[in-house]
């Protein structure tokens, strides 16, 4: 058996003439963005032994993302479930990648950037050049057509929608999105990752909004417009649904912990996507948006979290 090359993925001759594609392994990620998914992302690797790169639009933005990576390993230290041994060996894995050159010895990139198609688009146009030929390229989009993503690039049989849940340490789940072009060997070598990692897939179609966001997004939109319809208050409505549908967390509170600026993307990708009204974004959430209230993150949404208990801001 001779093993070979073959863009990104490892070819095996039998001595008979036939061969087959194996799917390369993952040794270190490249990641960009390091908002709450990008720098979840970051922490199951590094806790996994696979090294990573961060990247965002400031070094700042970058420290803020190893800062709060160091914050939940030392939680974890401090609950007994990791020692500091440990705990300083997955820090020295993540570091910090200011530029797409940095990605150049990357095995994959996963894309957690804010959610919107142009700045996406505009990420997988500038970072191909940098990356070696058989790097794989995977997005965590909540809700955006992986074929289209995956068409701006130069590799669309090694683009793939690797789509973690928040918060990354703690969810389970993670949903699997082939592009038409996608590969075998990518959707092979993304699943061989995600099982390293200890979570568990889903495999979805690439339709708006996948599985998981698809059903969500809705029953939180709708619970917005029972806010914005005066039916209830923020905390009448998140009661309502966390002691009568037995939900761990209210609609509103899980809103605000998604993030208002996700979801009110996520509405209107199912609202253009799908064309149909019963999709259409709620004014109120449009509202909070544009007032920059955009959940826990800002520190202020359906809840203001600027003092010492969460109060409701309706
Ligand atoms: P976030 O706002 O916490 O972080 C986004 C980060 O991307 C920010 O730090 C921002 O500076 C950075 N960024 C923006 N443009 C960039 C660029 N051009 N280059 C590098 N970095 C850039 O958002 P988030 O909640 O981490 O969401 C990130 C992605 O993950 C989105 O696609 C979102 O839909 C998806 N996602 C979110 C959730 C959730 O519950 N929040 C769950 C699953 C998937």
């Amino acid at each position: 058996m001779g093993p070979g090359r073959e863009g990104g993925f490892r070819r095996i001759e039998d001595g008979h003439g036939r061969t087959a594609v194996m799917s390369l392994e993952i040794r270190k990620v490249g990641i960009i963005g390091a908002g709450q998914m990008g720098n979840g992302i970051a922490q199951v690797c590094a806790q996994a032994g696979i090294d990573v790169m961060l990247n965002d639009l400031s070094e700042d933005r970058i420290q803020a993302g190893v800062a709060a990576i160091e914050g939940n390993l030392s939680k974890l230290v401090q609950k007994g479930s990791m020692d500091e041994a440990d705990r300083r060996k997955a820090l020295q894995r993540v570091q910090p990648a200011p530029s797409y050159a940095d990605f150049a010895s990357c095995d994959i990139v996963i894309e957690a950037a804010t959610e919107n198609e142009e700045v996406k688009r505009k990420i997988f146009t500038q970072l191909c050049p940098s990356l070696k030929p058989d790097a794989m390229v995977a997005s965590n989009t909540s809700s955006i057509s992986i074929t289209r993503l995956a068409s701006v690039t130069d590799r669309p049989e090694r683009f793939i929608g690797i789509h973690f849940m928040n918060p990354v340490p703690r969810m389970q789940l993670v949903e699997l999105i082939r592009g038409i072009a996608t590969e075998d060997p990518t959707f092979e070598a993304a699943k061989a990752f995600i099982d390293r990692l200890g979570k568990t897939v889903t495999v979805a179609e690439d339709f708006p909004a996948f599985i998981v966001n698809r059903i969500l997004l809705p029953m939180i939109n709708e619970a917005i417009y029972t806010l914005y319809e005066g039916v209830g208050s923020v905390d009448a409505i998140d009661t309502a649904m966390r002691l009568g549908a037995n939900h761990p967390m209210g609609p509103l509170q899980l809103a605000d912990f998604i993030g208002l600026d996700t979801c009110l993307s996520v509405m209107q990708v199912l609202h253009e996507g799908l064309a149909d009204s019963k999709y259409r974004p709620c004014p109120l959430l449009v509202k909070y948006v544009e007032a920059g209230w955009l959940g826990r993150k800002t520190r202020r949404g359906f809840y203001d979290y600027r003092g010492e208990k969460p109060m409701p801001t309706r």
